[in-house]
């Protein structure tokens, strides 16, 4: 039933609970260090204690043998009791521990006693009587064992109110080999403790004799200051007797942290903790890093996927290192079969190889491709050549050094296409507007032919008068005035098909062409048409075309075309004007330099007319196709030579002309001024 809770906690936090029990249990690892560092330094100093209080029972033992060795010094063999006395005396004032040295004989009758002169005080309550039960139990069995043995300790009240703790120490002595006495020392424990120990056992701690329920018999030295009280116990065993000596030691318990051990370890463990919180705090930061950089690989990829261009990149040896779907789509290749291509590449038209090769060798020498891109063909798997536009880059890597090329692709057969189509109908277009120009130049053309006609006719008359004059057929003057009038006849006769050329070559189609063309050359080629329709309207023509000028890259017909459309606007809008008004009925024609173009030469163009000028209403239509102010108009002109004169890369504008008029101009690009002239 808990299971899965559990399971779904986990999935969930998963992380923190991972992170929640590394903290644990460095922390657990680090508070049991820190409890075992404290119980080690706790139990070290407990050893101490016992140490001490085992020395200090050494120390015991040592001083009660060199008493039993000193009490055998002084067995009264050969000695009289005063004797004795002197010797126990002398001993009595070295070794203070003593209170009473006895000689009793074997019925334990005291033959003499000292008493220690340090305890005079306390002579009055010695009696034998007192201690007369300790003194037989010991020497009952240091009689039967045969050395010296110890009674249990007695307390001794004193006459004022004190008392001491003694324990008799029966010496059994012989003479000849026969017990002959005993020597009865009297211990007070205080001094055992204070002459037997050594000093350096008791400073600031305390040794004393206990009972086994804890009372203190005797104590000497004094606790020194310390939280903690370290306790040892040992038994002093003695023959016929035994003492528990207890050392009561204050000391300063252990700290948190005890030794420099600990504290290291605690300090290492704390920095690792800070370590790994940091490592964590890395972590986060590393997998949010990993998080945004697999979003953006997917936001790449699905950009790339969604892609219509063509991505291709190219390792600096030409080989395809990557090819985004739209590109495979658009060769009808799989990317396994790109990636890796050696040259040629598949998509490469075989008739183009040697040239797209030669092309690479540029790139990989590390020619940059123009910026605007260039212009290629590429096959499709089924063979299909489709036109592409590629834009180069070099591919810089992180470090900043070139690893290859990328490309981006775009088919442009849909584009070219499109572009075909208009080109088409814009030419159909033009055809169109050049057959309507042709019922306006069938009443010129027979306004024009008209004289030619009419001189031909009447040179043709005066011949045959003169041929009907019945003059000599053979008269020089005869023959002189005819061949003079057929001379007449055959130059008419030319300036009328002149005149039906220059109408015919301006209505035929031509295919689209361009070249170098002077621009005096485009003017030739248009007056004859203008001057036609200028004579019709009586108006007066001027031409500021400089012979010097550079020619420019244009289709010869179509810009002929412009010039003729705004030159029969102009003077079709100064039509029906008084002739006699300000400036006349004048149209003029100007070919310049455009000024401030050095490095992209143009030339303009310019067409002014004194007529009616453009009125705002029609301004705001005037490029628009089938706009006309005019009955028989057709409205295509101005649409027509915008489109042709920005096809050339030009502008066609217009302004108005003071004090009446307009100025429509357009600019064509040309040759540099320096450069030859001849196409
Ligand atoms: P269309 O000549 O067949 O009318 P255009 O496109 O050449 O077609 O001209 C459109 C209109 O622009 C003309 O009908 C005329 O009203 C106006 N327009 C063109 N050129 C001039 C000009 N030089 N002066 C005044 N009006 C003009």
């Amino acid at each position: 039933m808990i299971w899965p809770q559990l399971r779904t906690l986990w999935r969930l936090h998963r992380r923190g609970l991972l992170w929640g029990a590394l903290v644990s249990l460095v922390l657990s690892v680090l508070l049991t260090l820190v409890w075992l560092a404290g119980r080690f330094e706790s139990e070290k100093l407990q050893m101490q204690t016992d140490r001490e209080a085992s020395d200090a029972i050494s120390d015991l033992r040592v001083g009660l043998n060199q008493n039993i060795r000193l009490l055998e010094s002084i067995i009264p063999a050969q000695v009289n009791g005063t004797a004795w006395t002197l010797q126990a005396e002398a001993l009595l004032r070295e070794r203070r521990e003593w209170l009473r040295l006895e000689w009793r004989d074997m019925g334990l009758r005291v033959v003499a006693a000292v008493n220690s002169p340090s305890s005079q005080p306390l002579t009055g309550r010695w009696s034998v009587e007192h201690l007369a039960a300790e003194t037989q139990l010991a020497c009952r069995q240091a009689r039967r064992w045969g050395y010296a043995t110890y009674s249990p300790s007695t307390y001794v009240a004193g006459e004022e109110g004190g008392g001491v703790e003694v324990v008799q120490m029966c010496l059994p002595w012989a003479q000849d080999g026969q017990a002959a006495g005993y020597l009865v020392a009297s211990y007070a424990l205080p001094e055992v403790l204070s002459q037997l120990i050594s000093p350096s056992l008791y400073r600031g701690q305390q040794l004393s004799f206990v009972e086994a329920d804890g009372t203190r018999l005797a104590m000497v030295g004094q606790m020194r200051d310390g939280r903690r009280i370290f306790v040892s116990q040992q038994l002093l065993g003695l023959p016929g007797s035994s003492l528990v000596l207890r050392v009561d030691s204050r000391r300063t318990g252990p700290d948190l942290f005890p030794n420099l051990l600990t504290a290291v370890v605690a300090a290492l463990s704390l920095a690792l903790l800070t370590v790994l919180a940091l490592l964590g705090r890395d972590t986060r930061r590393r997998q949010k890093a990993e998080h945004e950089l697999a979003e953006a690989l997917a936001f790449r990829k699905a950009m790339e996927d969604s892609l219509v261009t063509g991505l291709r990149a190219r390792d600096l040896q030409g080989r395809i290192t990557y090819v985004n779907p739209a590109f495979c789509e658009m060769v009808g290749l799989l990317p396994e079969t790109l990636l890796g291509s050696s040259n040629p590449p598949p998509y490469w038209p075989p008739e183009m190889i040697t040239e797209y090769g030669r092309r690479q060798a540029l790139r990989l020498a590390g020619n940059a491709p123009p910026r605007e891109g260039i212009e290629s063909v590429f096959m499709r798997h089924n063979g299909e050549r489709f036109p592409v536009l590629i834009f180069e880059a070099p591919l810089i890597d992180a470090n900043g050094t070139q690893t290859g090329w990328m490309s981006a692709i775009l088919d442009i057969s849909e584009q070219r296409r499109i572009e075909e189509l208009s080109r088409a109908s814009q030419e159909r277009l033009q055809a169109t507007a050049r057959l309507a120009s042709m019922g306006e130049m069938a009443s010129l053309l027979s306004h024009e032919l008209n004289q030619p006609l009419a001189a031909i006719s009447s040179y043709a008359n005066g011949s045959r008068n003169l041929l009907q004059d019945g003059q000599e057929s053979d008269s020089p003057s005869l023959r002189r005035h005819l061949s003079e009038a057929v001379l007449r006849i055959a130059q008419q006769a030319e300036r009328a098909g002149q005149v039906i050329k220059s109408v015919h070559d301006f209505v035929r189609r031509r295919a689209p062409s361009r070249e170098w063309v002077r621009p005096r050359d485009l003017l030739d080629s248009v007056t004859p048409l203008v001057r036609l329709q200028g004579r019709k309207l009586l108006i007066d023509l001027q031409f500021n075309v400089p012979d010097d000028l550079p020619a420019v890259w244009c289709d010869q017909a179509m810009v002929e075309q412009v010039i003729l459309n705004l030159t029969r606007n102009g003077m079709q809008a100064m039509d029906g004007l008084e002739p006699n008004n300000t400036g006349g009925r004048r149209l003029t024609l100007t070919m310049r330099i455009a000024d401030g173009h050095n490095s992209n030469p143009q030339l303009v163009v310019e067409v002014t007319d004194l007529g009616c000028g453009i009125d705002p209403n029609v301004e705001l239509n005037l490029y628009t196709p089938f706009f006309t102010t005019k009955e028989e108009g057709m409205g295509l002109g101005l649409s027509l030579c915008r489109t042709v004169v920005e096809q050339h890369g030009g502008q066609l504008i217009h302004r108005p002309h003071h004090p009446r008029g307009t100025v429509f101009s357009f600019t064509l690009p040309c040759r540099h001024t320096t450069e030859p002239r001849e196409a």
